[in-house]
């Protein structure tokens, strides 16, 4: 077995290699979302299609925190109600990603 059949045959956990990232998280948020225009989404996508959970419900709202955000642009793709304002943090904040 080639070290690139081992590579592809072991299983891969998602949060191992996203632990070795690291956060310079901006104070002024890169995304925002109009939560009036919330109310009215049924499907409310963002809250199961975010990969860093950034998006929960509470009582039946919308919750959001961008601080563990990705950066992957999901939530402004899969918004029915064009509700995120999205745009990337100032350069050198915002994740790193690492590559192990
Ligand atoms: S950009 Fe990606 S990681 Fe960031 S909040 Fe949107 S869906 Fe979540």
């Amino acid at each position: 077995m080639t070290q690139k059949d081992d590579l592809t045959k072991k299983p891969v956990n998602v949060d191992d290699i996203l632990k070795v990232d690291l956060y310079d998280v901006e104070e002024t948020p890169h995304i925002s979302v109009n939560f009036d225009r919330c109310i009215g989404c049924e499907t409310k996508p963002c809250i199961d299609l975010c990969p860093a959970k950034c998006y929960d419900l509470l009582g039946g709202k919308v919750l959001f925190s961008y601080s563990g955000c990705l950066e992957c642009g999901t939530c402004r793709i899969v918004c029915p109600q064009n509700a995120i304002s999205w745009n990337y943090p100032r350069s050198g904040k915002g994740i790193q990603y690492r590559f192990t």
